[in-house]
């Protein structure tokens, strides 16, 4: 009989969405003429733009002809995307060397499997709130997770504590569920913290297409010194709409390496690198010409369009809970608004009030961590004609 990983008894029931489906499911049964408007999901609707289409189309006929056909590719992803991303990131005011970039098929499974290629043993901080793969891939491996206090107070930036020593800190910027955004200055905390303790942040930019402003980072690497402590996961899913379409990046510079117990020195690089070289075989050839159209200005700049649709969705949702006197929080860099469940309510009770007095769905914050018990998430990923339903709904139902 094999001895099997029980760290698996360690983590919560993931019923979270299950458990959406299940009670938006009951109502729908128990009253078929209400319609019921789905805000709660964390997945785009909108179609990719035509030049990823066009990139996905180019790849395809090259695999009809001899001449272009593409076997196995690099693990670490073609020299065309890698080269496209590296000058992407450079139009963004962070300078990354195409060499230091990993493509693969996503932010999830590079954020969980990076746990890899730490001991056990380390402190590990993990925002809470925050997305649930950082703390599940760390229970599956057996390690024992700090969490890092979100907030109303802190505005759900947690912030280092200089006192406390950490080996590896988990950023979600912008932050899903929150939609809160680390400024210049609070990601240069956290990397001086960071060098200072010879910690690593692995830090989650899968919303920075997001931001509009300027000022705020889109990567961890605008931010002098992060080359010596970050690692950074990104994808095309929510800036592309890539959801389905699976592609994303992981950036581990060069410059990370630290002293092993028997004074060897590693490279997180070289580590990852071999690590992705022994279990996966690279992202598709058809994804990686589609994602290389993406990363092109016109490419982008189609992004974009789809990114205001949605930020014009999150505008009105904002606006009519701050109407209502309702405290949120995102909503402008991000395509969730994070707001306190109305009348003290818990999450999941909010949740059941809205799905019958208003038949909207949204997501609990419970879902997301401790912190999490009394907020609640709605996502701009919706139609505008269905936003516009919902928001004139709960308009009615807060009078
Ligand atoms: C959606 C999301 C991702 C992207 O995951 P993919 O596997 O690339 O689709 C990563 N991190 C966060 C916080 C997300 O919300």
């Amino acid at each position: 009989m094999p001895k099997l990983n029980e760290h698996y008894q360690n983590l919560k029931e993931n019923y979270l969405f299950s458990e959406i489906a299940h009670r938006v499911a009951a109502y729908a049964k128990a009253n078929p003429d209400k319609k019921v408007i789905r805000l709660g999901i964390g997945d785009v609707t909108l179609p990719l733009g035509s030049l990823a289409i066009q990139g996905l189309h180019d790849g395809v006929c090259h695999m009809a002809k001899a001449q272009t056909f593409k076997g196995y590719g690099p693990e670490q992803g073609y020299r065309f995307l890698r080269d496209a991303i590296s000058a992407y990131l450079a139009r963004n005011g962070a300078a990354v060397d195409a060499d230091d970039i990993f493509i693969s098929d996503g932010a999830k499974s590079d954020t969980g499997n990076i746990s890899e290629l730490f001991a056990a043993d380390n402190v590990i901080l993990i925002p809470d709130p925050v997305y649930p793969v950082y703390v599940d891939s760390n229970i599956m491996g057996g390690k024992t997770v700090t969490y890092l206090a979100g907030n109303a107070e802190n505005q759900f930036l947690p912030m280092p504590d200089p006192n406390v020593h950490a080996d590896l800190i988990y950023l979600c910027s912008p932050n899903n569920p929150t939609g809160a955004v680390y400024s210049h200055s609070q990601l240069k905390e956290w990397v001086s913290y960071a060098l200072a303790h010879k910690a690593v942040i692995l830090f989650d930019s899968a919303y920075e297409a997001f931001i509009t402003d300027p000022a705020l980072p889109r990567s961890i690497y605008a931010i002098e010194g992060a080359k010596r402590c970050a690692i950074e996961f990104c994808s095309l899913s929510k800036t592309a709409g890539f959801t389905g379409t699976r592609c994303g990046y992981t950036i581990v510079p060069k410059e990370l390496s630290f002293t092993a117990s028997n004074g060897k020195e590693m490279s997180l690089h070289a580590m990852w690198n071999r690590r992705q070289s022994t279990k996966f075989n690279g992202t598709s050839y058809i994804i990686q010409t589609g994602a290389a159209a993406v990363f092109t200005e016109e490419g982008m700049k189609q992004c974009q369009e789809n990114i205001r649709y949605y930020q014009e969705n999150a505008r009105l949702i904002a606006g009519t809970l701050a109407q209502k006197g309702i405290r949120y929080f995102g909503g402008v860099h991000s395509p969730y608004i994070w707001f306190e469940c109305p009348g003290g309510m818990e999450s999941w009770e909010f949740f059941d009030y809205l799905l019958d007095k208003a038949q909207v769905v949204g997501t609990p914050g419970a879902g997301f961590g401790e912190n999490g018990r009394r907020y609640f998430r709605l996502t701009a990923f919706g139609s505008r004609e269905n936003t516009q339903e919902a928001m004139r709904r709960l308009e009615q139902l807060f009078g």
